[in-house]
C-alpha cells in the first residue's frame, strides 16, 4: 500500500509521523518515507511494507495531509506506475532534468581507450552541443582474454577533459561496489568537474547485491539496463532492487534480447517496450541501439539499421539514447564494428532530433483526436 501525501507535507513533517505511527501499529507492517522527484512537482510517499492485506484504505484517507491511497498488485511497488499514480518519478542530475518527458542523447565510447581518442569524442560533442555521453572504464566481457577496460587508472584524465569540454554527464558500467567508490573518489579528486551516471549492464541485471549497491548510494542516478535473457517483469523486480535500497533516480534501459529469432541483428531490437515501460513503470526509458543491433548494416535507403532502430524507439517516446561512437574504430579495443564514426554524429543527432519532434507532433495529434 502507498500513502501519498500532499505536496505541501515534507518527509519529516508530522502529518507523515502519525500515518507512520497509525501503519506501525498493526503486526508485521513497517514503513518506508520516501521523497519523491517528480517531473511537475516533488511530494512524499508512505510505503507500508508487509502484512497490509486487512488494512482498510479509509483511515489513512482521513489524514488531511493524505492525498491518495493506493493499494498495489504488482510487486514493483516503488517504481511502478499504479492505479491512480499520474506522477512521473523524475529526476535533476547535474543540472540536467530526466523524465518520461525529457530528451537526451548519450553519443559516446563504448569503451575508454586513449587520452586522444576520448579528447576526439568529446571535442566533437562540445562542437555539436551535447552535453552528455558514455564511455565505458569497466567492461564486463565474454571471454577473460578480451580487454577489460582501462579501469579506474583512465578516469582521472577521463574526468578531466570531461570538464574541459563542458560534458555533465557520463554514463559508465560499474561492475562492484568498490568500483563505485572508485568513480567517486576520481570524481572528488578531480574537483567534480562532470557528473557519472551508474550504469547496470545487461549481465548484472540480476546481481542483486551490486543493485543494492547502486541503490543504497544517493549521489549517482543509475542506468539499469533490461537482462538480455530474462522476462520484463523479471527486470521490474531486479531495478525495484535500486529504488527500495532508496535511490529513485532511476532510468529503465532497453538494448535488445537474446536469441537467434534477432539474426541478424546481435540482439532482438525490443523498443516496441518503450511505451510498455512507461506504462508499468514511472522511470525514464533509454534505448541502446549500438548494443541492439550490433553492426553497421546500411539498408537500401542508405540509412543504417543503427539509425532505423534509434528512430523506432524515439518515435515511440524514448527519453535517451545511448549510442557507440569512435574516432577509429579499427582501433578500438571493444565493440569496434557497431560504432559509428565521429563524421556520422550531426547526421545521427539531426535524425534523432528530426524523430523527437516527430513523437511530439504526435501528442498534439492525439490531444486534437481527444476532443
Ligand atoms: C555497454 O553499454 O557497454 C554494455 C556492455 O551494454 P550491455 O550491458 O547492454 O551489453
Ligand atoms: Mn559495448
Amino acid at each position: 500500500m502507498i500513502i501519498v501525501m500532499k505536496s505541501s507535507v515534507l518527509p519529516d513533517s508530522e502529518e507523515v509521523r502519525g500515518v507512520v505511527r497509525l501503519a506501525e501499529s498493526y503486526p508485521d507492517v513497517h514503513t518506508e518515507v520516501s521523497a519523491i522527484q517528480g517531473a511537475t512537482r516533488s511530494l512524499t510517499e508512505v510505503y507500508l511494507i508487509g502484512a497490509t492485506g486487512t488494512i482498510s484504505e479509509e483511515q489513512f484517507e482521513e489524514f488531511a495531509g493524505v492525498e491518495r491511497v493506493i493499494r498495489i498488485r504488482e510487486r514493483y511497488r516503488s517504481i511502478g506506475r499504479h492505479e491512480g499514480q499520474a506522477e512521473a518519478l523524475g529526476f535533476e542530475y547535474n543540472g540536467l532534468n530526466f523524465s518520461q518527458d525529457s530528451f537526451h542523447l548519450f553519443p559516446g565510447l563504448c569503451a575508454v581507450d586513449t587520452r586522444e581518442n576520448v579528447e576526439a569524442m568529446f571535442r566533437a560533442l562540445e562542437e555539436h552541443g551535447i552535453e552528455t555521453t558514455r564511455a565505458g572504464a569497466y567492461k564486463p566481457r565474454t571471454s577473460p582474454y578480451d580487454f577489460q577496460g582501462r579501469g579506474s587508472e583512465c578516469l582521472p584524465y577521463l574526468f578531466e577533459l570531461a570538464g574541459k569540454y563542458g560534458i555533465k554527464v557520463i554514463s559508465m558500467e560499474v561492475l562492484t561496489a568498490g568500483q563505485i567508490e572508485d568513480v567517486d573518489l576520481a570524481l572528488e579528486e578531480a574537483g567534480r568537474p562532470t557528473g557519472v551516471m551508474l550504469q547496470i549492464g545487461t549481465r548484472n541485471a540480476q546481481n542483486f547485491e551490486l543493485l543494492k549497491e547502486v541503490g543504497s548510494q544517493k549521489e549517482y542516478p543509475v542506468l539499469f539496463k533490461r537482462g538480455m535473457g530474462i522476462t520484463l517483469e523479471e527486470s521490474l523486480n531486479a531495478v525495484e532492487y535500486v529504488a527500495s535500497s532508496g535511490n529513485h533516480k532511476i532510468i529503465f534501459g532497453l538494448r535488445g534480447m537474446k536469441t537467434n529469432l534477432g539474426d541478424p541483428h546481435r540482439n532482438f531490437v525490443d523498443f516496441a517496450h518503450v511505451p510498455v515501460i512507461k506504462r508499468l513503470t514511472r522511470l525514464p526509458v533509454c534505448i541502446d541501439p549500438s548494443h541492439s543491433v550490433g553492426k553497421r548494416e546500411v539498408s537500401p535507403d542508405g540509412l543504417l539499421d543503427i539509425f532505423h532502430v534509434t528512430a523506432q524507439g524515439v518515435v515511440a517516446g524514448a527519453n535517451m539514447v545511448i549510442v557507440d561512437f569512435h574516432p577509429n574504430p579499427g582501433e578500438a579495443l571493444c565493440d569496434g564494428p557497431q560504432a559509428l564514426l565521429i563524421p556520422e554524429l550531426e547526421h545521427f543527432i539531426r535524425d534523432a532530433q528530426l524523430v523527437r519532434s516527430t513523437y511530439e507532433e504526435r501528442l498534439k495529434l492525439r490531444e486534437r483526436f481527444a476532443r
